[in-house]
């Protein structure tokens, strides 16, 4: 029996075990799993960095995530715990995408940012709790 076009597709798909063997990013098929890919250079990640304004050059790396630029609708104050929670939630997005055996998805992703930003809204001091409002602005606008 002849292999069809389908049958060729799920034949030539790396498993997860090649990912592994290879050091693939299991989300995009390609890039090596390093922490610069995962969190900033990944096909998924630059979109979803790019879906809340964060403007991600080639050169941008983990060590220096704090120096990313700041979209002007997210406010200065508690910035680098803005970009830990995205980086917290891009990490657990591809968690539940190799582990799970989710699809990736940009607008789960970013409702889960939403709900997290909501709940560290509680661990931020009581006057400054409208940070984490307009941290939302983001990841509503653009589900
Ligand atoms: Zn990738």
């Amino acid at each position: 029996m002849a292999a069809g076009p389908a049958q060729d597709t799920v034949q030539n798909k790396p498993t997860a075990q090649e990912h592994r063997r290879q050091c693939l990013c299991e989300v995009c098929n390609s890039g090596s799993e390093s922490t610069d890919h995962l969190i900033l250079h990944c096909s998924f990640a630059t979109q979803f960095w790019a879906a809340i304004g964060v403007e991600i050059s080639g050169t941008a790396s983990v060590s220096t995530l704090w120096e990313l630029q700041r979209p002007p609708t997210v406010p200065d104050a508690f910035y680098s715990t803005y970009l830990l929670l995205c980086s917290w939630q891009l990490w657990k997005h591809r968690h539940d995408v190799v582990f799970r055996g989710l699809e990736p998805s940009l607008p789960r992703l970013l409702l889960s940012c939403k709900e997290e930003a909501r709940l560290w809204s509680c661990r931020l001091p009581r006057a400054d709790r409208l940070v984490a409002e307009a941290w939302c602005a983001p990841f509503s606008f653009n589900m």
